[in-house]
């Protein structure tokens, strides 16, 4: 069923008969994990989960880009923001991540010159405008925002804009796929899988993922609809014994992808060890900027070496990141843990599972 017209999405009489299909499925003990986080809020925002038959469990996963990043990353942004001479800009939910001992935010109280922009471009243009600072770019995100970054970084060059950096935490989805296909603490059924990011990467970038682990996996929209559509195709490969790499979201994500924003991240980055929030240290899933842009590098600028550092203590991020713990199942949610005073990422951002859970979960 291809969903094409805006008031279809919502649709009562296509939920209803999906709902039905998905009852119908029957299977018990379904789990199934939702990557992203906007899809995380789209099905706490719809009611899905609270429609869903008890044999299914959605879970959250790692598709929050703030809360997986690790605890080293953040501590080495707010050591860089404490430079001479450097003005840090960020996306607003990075400010209140709190770090080891500190957070942006505390920096910025303390005297650190921290601005919010709304995007790289604007970090640029800060940059051509204040030529007695360097301005340092915290690029946090998945495929889905990396190419914005990547085509700024080639215009910083093409323009000659030398006080402009980049300090790269990207974090790439399919290799994070594999990382908890693979933890013997994780169980998975079915992947409901980005949106966004396969709009960027396409359904291709996820096959040799799949015909490794053979594990029901679907694309998916941010609409009741879509979500709905991608959980009748799980269930049904599910019950059916017959795992398939799906796509419901056809009128945004082909099989081979925006092929032009592939190119432009490929030419400005190349695929480094990342370490994870949960998931620890994965091959080949980071982005470090590519040599011939090292110029626009800032941890190559700075010298910056990110360091292990212990999460925050009795944070279960790690855990609910991977699937394994809900938030009322760590032990400061809502009593210690509050989007007020988060003692995690996942209570920060606004695509985190925690902060989902106390704005939505009754
Ligand atoms: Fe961490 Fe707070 Fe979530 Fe607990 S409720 S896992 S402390 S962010």
């Amino acid at each position: 069923m291809a969903i094409k017209h805006l008031e279809e999405y919502r649709d009562a009489g296509i939920s209803n008969r999906l709902m039905d299909n998905i009852r119908a499925a029957g299977k018990t003990g379904v789990r199934l994990m939702e990557v992203c986080g906007t899809h995380t809020v789209a099905i706490f925002r719809s009611g899905i989960r609270s429609l869903l038959p008890e044999n299914i469990s959605l879970l959250s996963g790692p598709g929050c880009p703030v809360c997986v990043t690790a605890q080293g990353e953040i501590d080495a942004f707010i050591e860089t923001a404490k430079k001479e001479d450097v003005i840090i800009t960020t996306f607003g939910d990075l400010l209140r991540v709190p770090g080891t001992s500190s957070s942006l935010q505390q920096a910025r109280a303390d005297g650190a010159d921290i601005r919010i922009v709304y995007s790289a471009i604007d970090a640029l243009e800060l940059a051509r405008q204040t030529t007695d600072k360097t301005i340092v770019f915290l690029g946090v995100g998945f495929e889905t925002t990396a190419p914005t970054i990547a085509a700024t970084i080639a215009m910083a060059r093409q323009t000659g804009v030398g006080n402009f950096v980049v300090f790269s935490a990207h974090k790439l989805v399919p290799p994070a796929l594999e990382a908890l296909a693979s933890a013997e603490t994780v169980r998975v059924d079915g992947f409901l899988l980005p949106g966004h990011v396969s709009v960027i990467i396409g359904v291709n970038a996820y096959r040799s993922f799949f015909e490794k682990y053979q594990i029901p996996s679907v694309v998916a929209g941010f609409e009741p609809v879509d979500i709905l559509q991608g959980v009748e195709t799980l269930v049904a490969a599910i019950a059916g014994g017959s795992p398939a790499l799906g796509n419901v979201y056809t009128r945004a994500v082909t099989d081979a992808g925006n092929i032009k924003a592939q190119k432009r991240l490929s030419e400005v980055f190349a695929p480094t060890d990342a370490r994870w929030r949960g998931l620890g240290i994965i091959p080949g899933s980071g982005l470090q900027i590519a040599e011939a842009y090292q110029m626009f590098d800032a941890q190559v600028r700075y010298d910056i070496k990110i360091a292990d550092a212990p999460e925050p203590k009795g944070c279960a991020c790690g855990e609910i990141l991977t699937g394994t713990k809900t938030p009322p199942e760590c032990s400061l949610y809502k009593k210690v843990c509050t989007p007020m005073a988060p003692v995690g990422p996942c209570m920060v951002s606004s695509e985190g599972t925690c902060a989902a859970y106390y704005r939505y979960h009754v």
